[in-house]
């Protein structure tokens, strides 16, 4: 039999390579930007032409490279960061498989124009798939300059396996982000399609974070600080309150680079128990630097996973310096006995006398009154005062009751024999009480054959959803002009996604008046939400596009509707009259899918009569 094993072309085994390098443009973002670090750059520019599909730019002004280095360095396993294996156990650098440029140059067209500073001219090469198209002397400044285009070009299914620009842009700003964060002693620019998205100067940690996030994350973060013998820490955490739905901020940079950990990240977590509602994320920024020889960033070829000799001792290091800050700066109770008790004393409280605490008594409380009233003390209810006559005006042309004031059943809340008497009594007299809210959360209500249960919850999810959906797509939603404008802060990016989704908005009644890179002004909201609720609502809605990034116009517009619908029902535990109960139930069977909410749970379920009596066997 003839030989048949053959060694693959350069080029195929480029290609191959490449796939695991680069996954999409935000890839070629990374290394190029982390070529140009290693570079000793202090000035690092990132231009992106549609999402990065046309064209990926770095240019700094590190150390550049020779003609020789300039052509070697698309050659595979061409480095100039390692010599010898041993050298990897001492890394302080960000690359050091050389693979990057080779797989880059493999599937995009590639220009890149270099000089070292002691040169007077710089090298220019061209290459395409691999090819080296032409390599010129020309005049150029000091350092690299790396434009990718056309990325995957020789690769159909891969491009076309790309995704929306917007979802690629995010992906970009995520990976700069990174980068940028994990650098405040690098200026950094980013340009999206020649409009400038992020400008931040040389500074320090903090001024870089808020400069990425928005001056609005200054107030938010509480310093930690923590230096031990196997790690030193520093950074910041965010204050609990401020704590999002969405894992967007949060990050670890272990030797100022980037990296994912969940094993740290419970540590966090843990740190911050107790202070957070249920599902939502703290924010976190922390810089850890180790010996290099104590980690192994080679386990994952995109390098964002990492291995720790210590792993153990550095989680609760990590633990327990992030608890240390929550309690020194007022922000949790401390409990942590180790620790000279001195120390753990918040400053502000230090050189005060204790206070008696004072205890106030609303003279006017009356467990008995009116549940309306009552129900306003609801945990986590989401609806302020006013709120609720809000909602209520989405009820408006329905009709109250002409004989006297309708029955609210779950007034009723005493077993008492005279109570239920009563209960009897009046709903015989009243022939219209066909509905019951049961717990504040249920609708139950009678039907021919037997009875049913309404999620209010959901089934008012369902009314609003298809309301929204046919603002969105038939009719514009009708808007209520706000008195002063509202100005709400978002991180830069946040600001990318409602920009991109701003049509929609508007649709359901939102006026923008001004969107600029990390503010947002509002001139007017739909007319039945309030404006306490907006920051709610679009908090909501960057969190769901985050967690489900749609593509196609028609799931974008279903997911914000959904989103909408989610944030302004009608929450569990509030407490409905009978002519909402009742209005709740038409509008529900108004409904094209009356038995679903969005989310395709039960809208309601229904109890026969047969089923019931069975439960008297
Ligand atoms: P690695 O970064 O793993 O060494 P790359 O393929 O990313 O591999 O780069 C190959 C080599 O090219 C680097 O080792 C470096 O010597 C050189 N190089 C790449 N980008 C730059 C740049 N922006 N400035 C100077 N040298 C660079
Ligand atoms: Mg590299």
């Amino acid at each position: 039999m003839a030989d048949i094993i053959q060694l693959l072309p350069d080029h195929v085994a480029n290609q191959i390579a490449a796939g695991e390098v680069v996954q999409r443009p935000a890839s070629v973002v990374k290394e190029l930007m982390e070529n140009a670090i290693d570079a000793k750059a202090s000035l690092v520019k990132l231009i992106i032409k549609e999402a990065g599909k046309t064209l990926i730019q770095v240019v700094d002004n590190g150390i550049g490279m020779s003609e020789t280095d300039a052509r070697l360095s698309f050659e595979r396993h061409a480095t100039s960061k390692i010599r010898q294996a041993e050298d990897l156990f001492s890394l302080n650098t960000k690359g050091f498989r050389g693979e990057a440029l080779a797989s880059i140059a493999a599937i995009a067209h590639v220009e890149m124009t270099t000089r070292p500073e002691q040169r007077e001219l710089a090298t220019q090469i061209k290459i395409e798939g691999s090819k080296v198209i032409s390599q010129e002397v020309v005049a150029a400044p000091k350092g690299t300059s790396i434009a990718v285009k056309n990325l995957f070009y020789n690769i159909p299914a891969r491009r076309n396996f790309l995704k929306s620009n917007q979802v690629e842009l995010r992906h970009i700003i995520d990976e700069f982000q990174r980068v940028a964060c994990a650098h405040p002693d690098i200026t950094f620019n980013m340009y999206h399609n020649g409009a400038e998205l992020f400008n931040l100067p040389i500074s320090n940690y903090r001024q870089r974070i808020v400069g990425v996030f928005g001056a609005k994350t200054n107030e938010k973060l509480v310093p930690v600080d923590e230096d031990t013998d196997i790690v030193k820490i520093t950074g910041f955490v965010g204050k609990p309150d401020y704590a999002k739905k969405s894992r967007g901020e949060q990050f670890f940079f272990v030797n100022n680079r980037f990296i994912k950990s969940p094993y740290l990240n419970h540590a966090i977590n843990n740190a911050f128990d107790g202070l957070l509602k249920d599902k939502v994320h703290p924010s976190y920024f922390l810089y850890l630097t180790v010996d290099p020889k104590s980690i192994d960033i080679n386990i994952h070829p995109t390098k964002t996973e990492i291995k720790f000799d210590d792993e153990h001792a550095l989680y609760a290091i990590l633990r327990s310096a992030v608890k240390h800050s929550l309690g020194q700066f007022n922000v949790a109770p401390v409990l942590d006995f180790d620790r000279d008790s001195t120390m753990d004393t918040p400053y502000s409280y230090q050189q005060k006398t204790p206070t008696t605490p004072k205890i106030t008594v609303d003279a006017n409380f009356n467990p008995f009154a009116d549940t309306k009233t009552r129900s306003k003390v609801v945990p986590n209810m989401p609806y302020k005062k006013n709120d609720t006559a809000s909602w209520e005006s989405l009820y408006v042309g329905v009709e109250s009751k002409s004989v006297g004031q309708p029955i609210d059943f779950s007034e009723i809340e005493l077993e008492s024999e005279e109570v239920t008497g009563s209960l009897f009594e009046k709903k015989k007299e009243n022939e219209q009480g066909t509905t019951y809210q049961l717990h504040n959360k249920y609708v139950v209500s009678k039907i021919k054959s037997g009875m049913m249960i309404i999620d209010q919850n959901r089934a008012h999810q369902r009314v609003l959803y298809e309301k929204l959906l046919e603002q969105m797509t038939v009719k514009g939603g009708i808007s209520q002009q706000l008195l002063f404008p509202l100005c709400l802060d978002f991180s830069t990016s946040d600001v990318a996604l409602i920009q991109s989704v701003k049509e929609n908005l508007e649709n359901t009644g939102f006026v923008f008046s001004n969107i600029k890179q990390d503010t947002i002004e509002i001139t007017g909201i739909p007319f039945n939400i309030s404006e306490s609720q907006v920051r709610l609502i679009i908090d909501q809605l960057l969190s769901d596009f985050q967690n489900e990034v749609p593509d196609v116009i028609f799931s974008q517009v279903d997911l914000m509707a959904k989103s909408i619908a989610k944030s302004t029902a009608i929450k569990t535990g509030v407490s409905l009259s009978v002519t909402e109960q009742e209005s709740l139930v038409n509008d529900l069977f108004a409904c094209k899918e009356p038995t679903l909410a969005p989310d395709n749970r039960p809208a309601f379920i229904t109890i026969s009569m047969d089923e019931l009596e069975r439960k008297f066997l």
